[in-house]
């Protein structure tokens, strides 16, 4: 087949740029493997290619933002979830502390403060921690196509370093954005980025969106289209944090990057990309990934807005 040996050379072609660091911050990333590099594509008919480093599993870390996104607009609705979320780009990093003037909301569910936001509006008003995680997993896993687990060492040393995004749950509790106990939607947060993905799982979960909301290997709708549609809007916008506007127009694939090395992509109608390699530049992307990404929109023609 054409495709797997395609992936294999992009692979090839970039396996010696070893530039960057992976993530400092969180201690159990910092002690990651760097080497690992693989790539997975996921066609909306449902068939998957695969190449390198695929059977390894990583965190999702930020790469959940968008689904767990989707999770709280079909538990909320639209409306409630966009009076509490914004959808403008930050143009800063993934942690920046500010909310927008005048509404206080966080101003995408990218950064961190919105992704705080959106798991604190998962299953409902009256939900518990646990329900919120579990309902987070589930979805993950439905997207996927198979059952995903937590890493529960990499959530451990995670919330053991997570003053920052504490610091930002209170803000939001402040603001009547979240309506829980800080810590416990930090950890049900937290939990969320720790569970467990392959670039194939990242592919179809990103596939799923492409398709209009029907998981293409397992048929199963989870989202409504205009949902889906929302989702894929917003990372288009914000998904590359501070470098979105650069990725848009060089790229053009709405993509969404994670601190563990992952990067998931979408193109509606045609494909879900999932890259994954440790050492991240200096926006906090996957290096190897992004450069793989760009390969692709080249090689394939896939930058969302070339004329087909
Ligand atoms: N769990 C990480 C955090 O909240 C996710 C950040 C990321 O992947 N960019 O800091």
């Amino acid at each position: 087949n054409p495709i797997p040996d395609y992936l294999r050379e992009v692979l090839d072609a970039l396996r010696d740029d070893t530039s960057g660091e992976r993530a400092g911050y969180i201690p159990e990333l910092a002690e990651a493997h760097p080497d690992y590099f693989a790539l997975a594509v996921t066609t909306a008919m449902g068939s998957t290619y695969t190449a390198g480093d695929a059977g390894i599993e990583f965190t999702i870390q930020s790469i959940s933002k968008p689904f767990a996104y989707a999770a709280a607009i079909m538990d909320r609705g639209l409306d409630q979830v966009l009076e509490r979320i914004g959808v403008e780009p930050s143009g800063e990093a993934f942690n920046e502390l500010s909310l927008e003037a005048g509404t206080n909301r966080p101003k995408n569910p990218m950064i961190n403060a919105g992704a705080i936001a959106a798991h604190g509006l998962l299953v409902g008003a009256d939900a518990t921690g646990e329900q919120r995680v579990d309902r987070a997993l589930e979805l993950f896993s439905a997207l996927a196509g198979r059952q995903l687990r937590i890493d529960e060492s990499v959530f451990a040393s995670e919330l053991g370093t997570a003053d920052h995004n504490l610091s930002m749950a209170h803000m939001l509790r402040k603001h009547g954005i979240i309506a829980d106990d800080p810590h416990e939607v930090v950890a049900g947060y937290t939990r969320q980025c720790s569970i467990l993905v392959t670039v194939a799982d990242l592919s179809a979960m990103a596939a799923t969106l492409a398709n209009g909301g029907v998981q293409p290997c397992t048929h199963e709708r989870i989202m409504d289209e205009a949902t889906a549609r929302q989702v894929m809007s917003v990372m288009a916008v914000a998904g590359m944090y501070d470098g979105a506007g650069d990725w848009l127009t060089r790229v053009g694939i709405p993509a969404k990057s994670g601190v563990a090395g992952g990067l998931v992509g979408v193109l509606p109608d045609q494909v879900g990309i999932g890259a994954f390699s440790p050492r991240l530049d200096s926006h906090g992307n996957s290096q190897r990934s992004r450069r793989a990404f760009e390969r692709l929109s080249t090689d394939m023609g896939m930058h969302l807005l070339a004329p087909s």
